[in-house]
């Protein structure tokens, strides 16, 4: 029997989505999420798809993440999906941060886990969480291929010029800051599906893509290859997102400590949980800061145009790094779904040759698609990531390989 299924698993520190994929075709044969894994109250939400069957629930304590993983194989098993099928070719493993060392997707062994433990000072939040998740995954099924498939991986073709930030070097170098960037899984399948949208070749065309889900990064993808994202040592950097603040003058981090006595701890919990769409309005959907804007709210109209405007400054930028744009592409929750959002970033750009037709703008579809008017010099697209099935994809390449 071939073995064609990748299980694809992003752990978090309290919860675990995964899809079991078939690499025939690409199809997902189940996904589901455990959350709250550790709480009286864990979850436990799959979904079988191959079978059309229902979606089950259940409710109840789940101590950690190798029971959290255990209750995925009984439901997987349910289902004649189990984790001990011979069909089962590897797991694929999102992992958030790869520093530099880690430019591709990689098969686990003690040293790539010894690695991906050093970076955790650098992303302290994400790294020990994906960690317990391979150990965990790795104990229940000791003979299959792991695989990690990095965040951060996409950025690393970045230059020197825009990786680097100016400060020592020497100090830079000893505590590794640099910009690394994030959502490199969602760029790297965004920008090859723009360029496919538009019937080229990667290599043949300059895409900027625009990951605005509740975390937000930009990215400007040169013949394929990154050359500059907007999120840097930490996902904070960049965008406004949903509660992070994205770019700021780091002397307001000094002067929150010393004129307002907060902690490091406390400015890091500003900056990164209360900051951003919410603490600029109290909401962080998108849909809910539209609808109080229509209302006229004014309050979530100030939000809404400090996102905007920081959009558009990042559209700008990556412009004039890439010298040349083929095309703008949205992606991600607020991306996909929300046409004002899109509206706006782009109104007023002409002169870059970039525009939206309204009529284009409006339909709503799960497919790729242009929505900037016919004949326009840059095309303007609607791209739905799914960094899954690019996991999943990456992941059995490497296993397929062997
Ligand atoms: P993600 O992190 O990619 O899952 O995106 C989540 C965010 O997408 C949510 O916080 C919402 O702000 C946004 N979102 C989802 N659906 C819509 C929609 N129909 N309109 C506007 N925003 C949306």
């Amino acid at each position: 029997m071939s073995s064609t299924r990748v299980l694809v698993l992003n752990s978090g520190s309290s919860s675990v989505k995964y899809q079991l994929l078939d690499m025939r075709g690409g199809s997902r044969l189940a996904v589901g999420l455990v959350e709250r894994i550790g709480e009286e109250t864990s979850r436990l939400k799959h979904t079988p798809l191959h079978s059309g069957g229902e979606t089950r629930e259940s409710t109840g304590p789940i101590p950690d993440h190798e029971a959290a993983l255990k209750a995925v194989s009984e439901e997987l098993t349910k289902d004649g999906l189990g984790l001990d099928s011979p069909e089962l070719a590897a797991i694929g493993h999102r992992v958030v941060h790869g520093g530099k060392s880690f430019t591709e997707p990689t098969v686990i062994d003690d040293a790539v886990l010894a690695e991906i433990e050093r970076l955790i000072p650098v992303a302290p939040l994400h790294n020990p969480a994906n960690l317990t998740g391979i150990r965990t995954a790795q104990a229940l099924r000791p003979d299959l291929p792991q695989v990690a498939v990095f965040d951060t991986a996409f950025h690393t073709t970045m230059p020197e010029a825009a990786a680097r930030y100016a400060i020592d070097v020497k100090t830079a170098d000893e505590y590794r800051v640099r910009r690394y960037g994030f959502h490199g899984t969602s760029h790297a399948y965004v920008s090859r599906a723009t360029a496919e949208l538009l019937g080229r070749a990667p290599e043949d065309v300059n895409v900027i893509v625009l990951h605005l889900g509740n975390g937000a990064s930009a990215s400007a993808v040169e013949k394929g290859r990154c050359v500059d994202t907007s999120m840097g040592l930490t996902p904070l950097e960049g965008l406004v997102m949903g509660t992070r603040s994205g770019d700021l003058d780091p002397a307001v981090i000094f002067h929150l400590a010393r004129v307002g006595g907060l902690s490091t701890d406390e400015i890091d919990t500003l900056l990164n949980k209360r900051s951003g769409l919410i603490g600029l309005c109290g909401d962080n959907d998108m849909r809910e800061i539209r609808r109080r804007v229509d209302e006229g709210d004014e309050q979530a109209r100030l939000a809404f145009d400090i996102y905007i405007h920081r959009l558009k400054k990042y559209i700008g930028a990556y412009y004039a790094v890439l010298g040349r744009v083929d095309a703008v592409a949205f992606t991600a929750g607020v991306g996909e779904n929300a046409a004002p959002v899109r509206e706006a970033a782009i109104a007023g750009l002409q002169e870059l040759g970039l525009a939206v037709d309204e009529g284009l703008n409006a339909v709503r579809s799960d497919e790729p698609r242009l929505i900037s008017p016919a004949g326009s010099r840059v095309a303007v697209a609607v791209v739905p990531t799914d960094e899954e099935l690019e996991i999943a994809t990456q992941t059995y390449a490497l296993v397929a390989r062997k």
